[in-house]
């Protein structure tokens, strides 16, 4: 059983030397949840110490070994996914259903396809007199934030732990507690002692020790643009391999032959999942000039298809699915939990503020408290009209369940210009009757993923950004690439 005064270290739980504790928030209430320690600089060092440790024997083992394991842990996990679902609501205000369902299915999935990810990469091959052989890189670092805490915490740690590298966890210090039961599977899992190692605390107490350890290989971070840029330079000191997955302001390009009210419904539904707070979020809909007041009015009325929620309150009956081909992508109408903290409130709120002030429309929302909801870290789901490309509702990325209308002037080629004009590159969407314009206008857009009409999330697909979304890729054979260095190992001619 795990014990919130203490982080995972080395096979065992160690108890904090800092008598400090982080308070825990339920954003839906804002009642205290619990508290998780602040680690140190020390204990940093102590968990890199411990997956040092292990490194040799585990990298050493056979992939199907490491499969075993990987097996044996993931059977842990999912003997606590109704557990693992109900802390994610509780500490990032996630609706039930979609705690279940994504939150937790997700990285469900993601441990449950590791083995056969790991079948498919050529470990090793002769080229010429050549001995090609790819090896785990090393101890890896895992910084995580709180929007999808369990799945980011999996698409790090589930390749980079199969194919042979040792880890240290440090997850979002605002969304902790799943990441205590994760560390509570893995020992019941009797993960060799070292393998994986979960330490608590803030970035700067305890996060930036590690990036900068001279005994980490690889850093491997999500979160914010502004702390991916400081831990890369921390990391690039002692030329680490940094893999960085960061925000965006994705477009949603909505053709002028397309079906606008399922369009724009759907537009409106693609930018308030997890109430924004989606690095991937759809959040500028970008529509031809003539249809903008009629694509208004269907917005407008769209917003009613997310009524804002007390996350647990429909707990009862929700049994968490691993999520599946079944599951078709995500439906138009679902209600939205608050933001994850009274900070993220605020600076949403503050965007929107800018945005009216900066003379943008609302179409519907504003920064007004709910009504109905006095406690708790609610936003209305937001919709702005009369945008231009110079506003920051525009050109920042806000986390929150805002939507910004963009007219463009019809043509396909104007759609790209404008679906380009952000330094961001992770998402993007494309609507159309005819899919192979769409595809046309998909392949012009700088981004990492982008959907075709109402094509779903691949979990098994490449998932990582173009320009100052990051660099790497998650999920699939491409989330164990990320861990892996190539050796040549030049053999003699036979004989001598
Ligand atoms: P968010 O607030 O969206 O989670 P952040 O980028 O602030 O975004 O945080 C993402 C993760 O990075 C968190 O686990 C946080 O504690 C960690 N972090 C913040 N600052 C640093 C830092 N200087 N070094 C390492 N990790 C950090």
């Amino acid at each position: 059983m795990y014990d919130r005064e203490s982080h995972y270290i080395g096979g065992r739980w160690v108890r904090a030397a800092k008598s400090d504790r982080l308070v825990v928030h339920n954003p839906a209430d804002e009642a205290v949840l619990g508290h998780v320690p602040a680690g140190t600089p020390d204990e940093a060092a102590l968990a890199v110490a411990a997956a040092v440790r292990a490194f040799d024997d585990w990298a050493s083992r056979s992939v199907a070994e490491r499969s075993e394991v990987i097996r044996r842990f993931t059977a842990c996990l999912k003997g606590r996914a109704a557990l693992l679902a109900k802390t994610i609501t509780e500490e990032v205000g996630s609706p039930a259903s979609f705690s279940a369902r994504v939150q937790v299915g997700l990285p469900l999935l993601t441990f449950d396809s590791q083995p056969t990810h790991a079948s498919e990469i050529v470990w090793h091959q002769r080229v010429g007199h050549s001995m090609v052989l790819r090896e785990a890189a090393g101890v890896v670092v895992a910084i995580t934030p709180w929007n999808y805490p369990l799945h980011q915490i999996a698409a790090k740690i589930a390749p980079a732990l199969m194919v042979g590298c040792t880890v240290i966890l440090k997850p979002s210090e605002l969304a902790p507690f799943n990441a205590y039961l994760l560390a509570e599977a893995a020992d019941e899992a009797e993960l060799p002692d070292g393998v994986l190692n979960v330490v608590f605390g803030t970035g700067a107490g305890v996060g930036s020790s590690l990036v900068a350890h001279p005994d980490v290989d690889v850093v491997s971070f999500t979160g914010s643009n502004e702390t991916g840029r400081i831990v890369s330079e921390l990391a690039s000191r002692s030329v680490k391999q940094v893999h960085l997955e960061l925000g965006g302001k994705s477009p949603n390009v909505v053709l002028d032959d397309a079906d606008l009210e399922q369009c724009v419904a759907e537009g409106v539904a693609r930018s308030m999942v997890n109430s924004g707070q989606t690095c991937t979020s759809l959040s500028r809909l970008l529509v031809p000039k003539r249809l903008l007041s009629q694509a208004e009015e269907i917005a407008a009325s769209a917003v009613a298809n997310h009524p804002l929620v007390d996350p647990s309150a429909e707990v009862e009956g929700i049994r968490p699915t691993v999520y599946s081909d079944k599951l078709a992508h995500l439906p138009t109408t679902f209600a939205l939990g608050p933001l994850v903290s009274a900070n993220q409130r605020e600076r949403v709120v503050d965007f929107i503020r800018r945005g009216v002030h900066d003379g943008a429309r609302l179409v519907a929302g504003g920064p007004q408290r709910p009504s109905g909801f006095d406690q708790g870290y609610y936003v209305l789901p937001t919709i702005f009209s009369n945008t231009t490309p110079d506003m920051s509702i525009v050109r920042e990325e806000i986390f929150g369940p805002v939507l910004c209308l963009q007219a463009y002037d019809g043509s396909d080629d104007s759609a790209v210009t404008m679906a380009n004009e952000t330094p961001y590159g992770l998402a993007a969407a494309v609507r159309s009757k005819d899919p192979e314009r769409a595809l046309a206008v998909a392949r012009r857009i700088r981004a990492g993923q982008v959907e075709i009409n109402q094509a779903r999330f691949n979990p098994f697909a490449p998932f990582g950004g173009f320009k100052q979304s990051g660099h790497g890729r998650e999920l699939g054979t491409w989330g164990l690439e990320a861990f892996l260095q190539t050796k040549s190992i030049q053999l003699p001619p036979s004989g001598s």
